[in-house]
């Protein structure tokens, strides 16, 4: 049996990632729960070394509860290419460099896939809280699509304007934020932290 959130709790995001805490907030925002970043609370980031989302999506929530002494919620996410062996996978945001340059990465994707006919790609969200006792539940979700050239989009961040979902033809980064939400791997993930641990 899980460990359920207690009413009124407040939930720290442990995440630094813009792109991430907007989708996050707009998923907890019907549940009425109190949320704060790791930023605001000015909480370190640390580094994820494990090999794997859900090792990595473990660090980071276990070192904002730990060091805010509240529950906290953790995403660890990326793109993954069937062609190039699921890479950029758990690298995504390495991928991108110091400067955070997500037409640079994507470019390197469609780069590395060259003409390879396989476009198959997906995305994977690990999500944890954890809390200050050390305690973790952990989750995943998927999407499957395609990696698609040259981007389109602006609306959403990182490699969404090269993926195109299963049985969609907006990309990622066409879509709004509900349409994306509908079928996310990070609203997929969600989802069962809400039926687990929310009471
Ligand atoms: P990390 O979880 O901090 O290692 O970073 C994950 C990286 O994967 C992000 O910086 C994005 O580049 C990418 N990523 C994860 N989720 C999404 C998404 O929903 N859309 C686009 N890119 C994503």
């Amino acid at each position: 049996m899980a460990r359920k959130l207690q009413r009124g709790e407040t939930l720290v995001l442990a995440s630094h990632n813009p792109g991430k805490l907007r989708e996050i907030e707009a998923l907890l925002r019907p549940h009425g729960v109190d949320v704060v970043s790791a930023g605001t609370l000015g909480l370190p980031e640390p580094p994820e070394d494990a090999p794997d989302f859900v090792g990595n999506a473990r660090i980071k929530a276990l070192a904002s509860a730990t060091a805010s002494g509240l529950p906290a919620l953790s995403d660890d996410s990326g793109f993954c290419v069937a062609a190039l062996g699921g890479d950029p996978g758990v690298l995504s945001a390495r991928w991108a460099g110091p400067a955070k340059d997500f037409a640079a990465a994507m470019q390197q994707v469609n780069d590395r896939m060259g003409s390879n006919p396989d476009r198959r790609a997906w995305f994977i969200a690990a999500l944890c809280l954890a809390w200050p006792d050390g305690h973790t539940e952990s989750f995943v979700g998927r999407v499957d699509g395609e990696a698609v050239w040259p981007p389109r989009g602006d609306k959403g961040f990182g490699y969404d304007p090269m993926f195109v979902p299963i049985g969609a033809t907006d990309s990622f980064g066409e879509m709004d934020p509900d349409a994306k939400h509908a079928i996310s791997h990070r609203a997929r993930a969600f989802a069962q932290v809400l039926a687990s641990c929310f009471a």
